[in-house]
């Protein structure tokens, strides 16, 4: 376990780790391992956790960082509330970790089955709702996920410890609500994120949105945490992804191509140039990754995430589906599988989805290290599927199981029947059938990707490639030489960059719109996202 706090070139800090239930079977202290200055602190039944020793309450220093987990023991109510207020008197910032500890009046409180399944000991009170330390101190700052991550913890003290302010802001108000509120907004657009991130499972994709049920949702707060329509700071994940800001318009990049497939038979099935395919199927055979997360359509073009494996299985997934898939729920289910080298494929909503969940691994904590490369695709708009249906039947006439291809090129959609007849209608008649929450996306070309591919700015039947991190350059650079691929022209770069300046501007004056009405029930959490804007 790696030392989180070197004491080299700055100021020692004193951590109070506080175990305020008899429970204590979160995982968090771990992250203290190797450090002297944690005092750990914890209710008089809480068994020993092994790694710190508890110190006694009496000799408890003032510390620059108090954090409490644990709701209020029923097993020995006035020591948990004692020790709860003396952590608060002694800490300058106090976090309140667990949707136990600090969660709202709907979500705190509860003991899970998880809780009890480590406890060496029955609680009397499992299943009972429990009073939240938050009933009785006040937290500056909250981490109410169940269980809250090593990772999570991890980045709060460094944020706090480099006075980083953008990403404090990450645990000044997180989630106390279930993604309710995101889909009552109409502000989802069903990546898939959230029901990734449930410990228990409960959110199920229905009909390209999320469903909770009721009855094994915990109300901990994971998804609405998670979820990359909350608390979204392109900034802070651009600099924590790349170690660099982004660019305005088209997020960090160090490279763009214009590339094409050798293979005749990707060419037939892809959609542009074929890379995607090409490259995911190069690092499967280069045993880079095991898996890819993909677009399948067992449905006609109702597509759904898929887990790919082989060249084969990737070729049968290629081409674009003009409508939701929630790619992000695929992850799941590639770890499940036993897969652990994982490479993603989405649209740019997706992949800041998977972005802040490797960023801030607060509920999606069996998955963010599992992925080793993020593809995205571009994307201006995307489609329900009763709405892609309504475009394809109502607007070309041609019913949609007759359809083959489809894109858009020139301003213009185009679907092309298996006799390869081709319809085409301007752009500007299909764009009012756009999922709604399409207008609240401010990125073109996934820019917290590694690698983005997209169409525009290249030839016809060529993919214009945005080379991004270290790792996706290295990658790319060795495929190079298995395809057709030279830098991309000049007049293609700035294609690309005015089309994501006009993404950008266009939905960032809807979304400041929302905003200055008031039409927004999650104010707060959209404030980061237009806040860059160029
Ligand atoms: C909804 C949508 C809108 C788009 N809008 C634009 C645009 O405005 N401008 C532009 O330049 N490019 C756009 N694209 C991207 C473009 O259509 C191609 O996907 C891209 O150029 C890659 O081409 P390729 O031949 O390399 O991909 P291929 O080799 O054909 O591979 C495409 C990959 O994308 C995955 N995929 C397909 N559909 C989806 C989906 N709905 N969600 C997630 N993954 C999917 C497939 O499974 C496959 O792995 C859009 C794509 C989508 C899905
Ligand atoms: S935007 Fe994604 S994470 Fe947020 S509620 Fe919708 S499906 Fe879930
Ligand atoms: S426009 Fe944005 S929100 Fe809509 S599907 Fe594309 S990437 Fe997602």
């Amino acid at each position: 376990m790696e030392r989180l706090l070197s004491a080299s070139g700055r100021p020692s800090l004193m951590i109070i780790q506080a175990q305020i239930g008899a429970c204590g079977t979160c995982i968090n202290s771990n992250i203290y391992e190797g450090l002297d200055d944690v005092y750990f602190v914890a209710h008089s039944l809480a068994p020993e956790r092994g790694i710190l020793e508890k110190q006694p309450v009496e000799e408890m220093p003032a510390a620059e960082i108090g954090i409490i987990d644990g709701p209020i023991c029923l097993q020995g109510k006035e020591e948990s509330i004692q020790l709860a207020k003396l952590v608060r008197e002694k800490s300058k910032i106090l976090l309140g970790v667990g949707s136990c500890t600090a969660g709202s009046s709907t979500i705190g409180g509860f003991i899970t089955e998880d809780c009890s399944r480590l406890l060496p000991f029955f609680c009397p009170f499992l299943r009972t709702r429990h009073p939240k330390a938050e009933d009785v101190v006040s937290f500056d700052y909250k981490l109410p996920v169940c269980s809250a991550t090593q990772e999570g913890l991890k980045k709060f003290v460094k944020a706090v410890l480099d006075n980083d302010t953008a990403q404090v802001r990450y645990f000044e108000a997180p989630g106390t609500s279930t993604i309710r509120a995101v889909t009552e907004a109409e502000a989802c657009m069903g990546c898939g994120t959230c029901a990734m991130a449930c410990p228990t499972r409960a959110i199920s994709i229905v009909e390209q949105r999320p469903k909770i049920n009721g009855a094994t949702c915990i109300r901990c707060g994971a998804c609405f945490i998670q979820c990359p329509r909350t608390f979204f700071n392109a900034e802070a994940l651009s600099r924590d992804k790349f170690d660099h800001s982004p660019d305005p318009h088209l997020g960090y990049y160090q490279e763009m191509y214009s590339a094409r497939s050798r293979s005749k038979s990707t060419l037939d099935v892809s959609q542009d140039g074929g890379i995607v395919t090409d490259f995911l199927c190069y690092l499967l055979e280069s045993n880079v990754v095991d898996a890819a997360v993909v677009a399948g359509s067992r449905h006609g073009w109702n597509p759904s995430p898929r887990v790919v494996a082989s060249p084969r299985e990737v070729a049968a997934s290629a081409g674009t589906k003009y409508s939701v898939s929630p790619n992000v729920l695929g992850i799941q289910e590639a770890v499940d599988r036993g897969f652990d080298r994982i490479a993603f494929v989405g649209v740019p909503c997706q992949v800041q989805g998977v972005a802040k969940a490797m960023a801030y691994p607060f509920g999606d904590r069996h998955y963010h290290s599992k992925i080793a490369l993020v593809i995205s695709i571009f994307c201006m708009e995307n489609f329900l599927f009763s709405e892609l249906r309504s475009i394809v039947e109502g607007k070309t006439e041609i019913p949609l199981e007759y359809v083959n291809k489809m894109g858009i090129s020139r301003g213009r959609f185009w679907v092309r029947t298996e006799d390869r007849n081709v319809f085409t209608i301007p752009v500007k008649y299909i764009e009012s059938y756009a999922q709604k929450s399409c207008s609240l996306c401010l990125d073109f070309c996934g820019e917290l990707s590694d690698i983005s591919v997209g169409s525009v700015g290249s030839p016809q039947g060529y993919s214009s490639v945005i080379v991004r991190s270290e790792k996706g350059k290295s990658l790319f650079e060795k495929f190079a030489s298995l395809i057709e691929c030279q830098p991309l022209s000049e007049e293609g770069v700035s294609t690309i960059r005015n089309l994501a300046s006009l993404k950008k501007t266009k939905n960032g004056m809807i979304t400041r719109e929302l905003i200055t009405h008031k039409r927004w029930s999650i104010l707060d959490t959209l404030v980061d996202i237009i806040n860059p804007l160029p």
